[in-house]
């Protein structure tokens, strides 16, 4: 069912509650990292402000667990929308407390104000009602762009909803749904994914459904080595994901009757150690040595994945193929990134997910090639594995 999206709505003179996505990464100093999640959702914020409405956004950062953890304040993302806005953007030192309540009583139509960490409370993970009511009197519309956290049931993704209506989606959160979804429901054929990552654990959803949906299932990374070692292979020191072997051997057994082509690589990139300094060399997967490990895709598979991509019409990718980070062991991943962003080119829909996959593509340079980068992995990982999102499903229908 459409979801209603903000340009439903009327929204002179009104207070707009906004979940939006700020847990940007910080570091040592606790500055900003990477700012992406913060200018991914401007969109929304100056759709709201340009209407003359008075924004509240909340947002989390980082997992405080329920305890106020200072160096998980939300004031540096404060600071920074501040210069990313013209208009002035408040900050309250709590969420639902004496200053939040303040600082909205004295907002104009225009400002923005941007709540304390919503996990400073556990009542937020809890999804409390309480809770969520003290926050659905900030609004009187209730906004979600969150896509990222849209899997959680908590309150201020669910509970809030059920206090304050209407309960729409927000600009970024429609274009996750809108590219997304079409992979789902009516993806343009041949359609392949590419799965990549560490391990199967938290894959195995999506990998099932995938194989009802797609038409070729490629697989990299150090979660193939579990699929090899149900196979009876000798991994060497290879990444294998031990409680997994039961779900690979189902996956794989039901790989055989499923629409989809499951292809695991034939060759891959060893190494005698984790590490850029290692001895490196390429051989058939049936030939790696005790004592090496298997970090990247080999030559041959590179041209099995690159021809099936070159042929596709649709692409999800999530997860590197390799240990990308080290550049001895990022050549698959490249190869991977730089065939999505041909088939784009050629006119295929792409989507990539999963923030190991999303700086891959950023790193090479290769964003602007590719039909939509979703900001939510773990999200974007449920949606295609065909479950519903709680924070989806708690919006309001068109
Ligand atoms: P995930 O969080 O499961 O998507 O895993 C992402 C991580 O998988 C990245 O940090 C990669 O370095 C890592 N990775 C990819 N291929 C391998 C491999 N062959 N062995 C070990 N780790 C890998």
């Amino acid at each position: 069912m459409r979801k209603m999206g903000l340009r439903d709505l009327d929204l002179a003179g009104k207070r707009v509650l906004m979940r939006v996505d700020f847990n940007v990464p910080l570091d040592k100093d606790g500055a900003i990292a990477d700012d992406t999640r913060i200018r991914a959702s401007l969109p929304s914020i100056r759709h709201v402000l340009d209407a003359g409405a008075r924004l509240v956004l909340m947002s989390h950062l980082g997992r405080p667990k329920g305890k106020v953890v200072p160096e998980m304040s939300l004031r540096p993302v404060a600071d920074r929308l501040a210069e990313l806005l013209p208009s002035p953007v408040r900050f309250a030192d709590d969420t639902v407390g004496e200053s939040a309540r303040s600082q909205a009583s004295r907002q104009k139509p225009g400002e923005t104000l941007l709540l304390e960490n919503l996990r400073f409370a556990k009542a937020e993970t809890d999804n409390d009602p309480v809770f969520s009511r003290e926050l659905a009197a900030f609004g009187d519309v209730y906004v979600n762009d969150a896509f990222g956290t849209a899997h959680r049931a908590h309150a201020s993704t669910v509970g809030v909803a059920s206090f304050l209506a209407p309960a729409c989606a927000g600009l970024l959160m429609e274009t996750e749904l809108h590219n997304l979804g079409l992979l789902l429901q009516a993806p343009p054929r041949p359609f392949t994914a590419i799965l990549g990552g560490a391990k199967v654990q938290g894959k195995v959803e999506v990998i099932e459904h995938l194989l009802d949906t797609v038409d070729t299932l490629l697989l990299g990374g150090g979660m193939i080595f579990t699929f090899f070692k149900v196979h009876g292979l000798g991994v060497g020191d290879s990444l294998v994901d031990l409680e997994s072997l039961e779900v690979a051997e189902r996956i794989l057994a039901k790989a055989e009757t499923s629409r989809a082509k499951l292809v695991l690589p034939q060759d891959v990139v060893i190494a005698d150690d984790f590490s850029g300094e290692a001895a490196r060399r390429e051989v058939l997967v049936t030939d790696i040595p005790d004592g090496w490990q298997g970090l990247d895709i080999g030559p041959r598979t590179i041209v099995r994945f690159r021809d099936t991509i070159d042929a596709s019409r649709a692409v999800f990718w999530n997860g590197p193929v390799g240990v990308f980070e080290i550049p001895a062991f990022a050549g698959g991943t490249r190869a991977i990134g730089e065939a999505v962003a041909a088939a784009t080119d050629r006119g295929a829909h792409s989507v990539v997910g999963g923030g190991d996959s999303v700086s891959a593509v950023n790193q090479l340079g290769l964003a602007d090639r590719i039909t939509h980068i979703s900001t939510g992995g773990g999200a974007s990982l449920e949606f295609m594995a065909g479950c519903r999102l709680p924070g989806v499903e708690a919006l309001t229908g068109a």
